[in-house]
């Protein structure tokens, strides 16, 4: 090796030590929104919500669950439903293959967990959408899952939440997809029926199938601040309609001040807000059924 060579070796492994140096592991991270370089410790404690500009980053299914119910007291169900490839579907890649990545990549047999935990100590049958996996798609699987977990809720007469983050339908299953829709919204029906309670919470991103179907049947439906949550896309509705959408369409706050959500709940108020829901509505359906029974006697 040449003294040049040797030169050149040693500045490109200082070269690297260095950068290594400066930029370790996963320290810092950019916010999305705003561009403010953020320390990675302060923006976990921080329920990943850039402490500058309120950007709420999106969660994993798993690091949602973990905020939103008390410690240890999630018991899941369906674990092992895993979906089919009953099509034999293949667009740019085989749905087969979507399937193993998808579950390589998050962990998931599907893109929902769902299950029964306590809310500062109230029982809720709770489902929560992953993103990650194939963009929160609503495919036989997840269509199920929902179902039995408003089903455990009317058989338990406990209130349901379900929190979406879904780009809609999963096209890969076709019609068995849409299915879903009317399945979720009957299942929701019998619930309701009982007089339970359902909350709906829709997360950056809820569109197409999802909210078109169980998402905005909510007795009340939430949002996180700026989400975006929609049916059609914004480009496809300009180009249906051939007008400019105003400024923020289809995020949180447009859809509030036009009624289409209730409320906006901020990451670190969300598992409160859930809570004081659900102890009033039990406080009340225990009243009732007081006047009821003295009604009777
Ligand atoms: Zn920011």
């Amino acid at each position: 090796m040449s003294i040049l060579d040797w030169f050149a070796t040693k500045n490109s492994a200082n070269k690297s030590v260095t950068s290594k140096l400066d930029i370790p592991g996963n320290l810092w991270i950019k916010c999305i929104a705003c561009g403010e370089t953020l320390y990675s410790k302060d923006f976990e404690q921080n329920l990943k919500v850039c402490p500058k500009c309120e950007h709420h980053f999106r969660l994993t299914c798993h690091e949602r669950l973990n905020i939103t119910v008390d410690a240890d007291s999630f018991i899941e169900i369906d674990y092992d439903l895993s979906p089919a490839d009953s099509l034999d579907f293949t667009d740019i890649k085989a749905y087969k293959d979507r399937i193993v990545e998808a579950n390589k990549k998050t962990g998931l047999n599907d893109a929902i967990i769902t299950g029964e935990a306590k809310i500062n100590g109230s029982d809720v049958a709770i489902g929560i959408m992953d993103f990650g996996y194939m963009g929160g798609s609503m495919g036989a699987v997840v269509g199920e899952k929902i179902t039995r977990c408003i089903e455990l809720a009317t058989k338990k007469q406990i209130p349901a939440i379900i929190m979406s983050s879904s780009g809609g339908a999963r096209m890969q299953e076709g019609m068995n997809s849409l299915m879903q829709m009317a399945k979720t919204s009957a299942a929701l029906y019998r619930h309701k029926q009982q007089k339970l309670l359902f909350i709906s919470v829709m997360l950056d991103p809820t569109t197409g199938g999802t909210t078109a179907s169980f998402a905005m049947l909510g007795d009340l439906n939430i949002t996180e601040p700026k989400a975006l949550i929609g049916f059609a896309g914004a480009r496809v509705i300009e180009q249906t309609i051939k007008q400019k959408l105003p400024k923020d369409f289809q995020r949180s706050e447009y859809l509030q001040e036009h009624g289409m959500i209730d409320h906006i709940v901020p990451r670190n108020k969300m598992k409160s807000f859930l809570a004081n829901i659900i102890e009033m509505t039990n406080y009340h359906k225990q009243k009732i059924e007081e006047t009821e029974t003295v009604e009777q006697e």
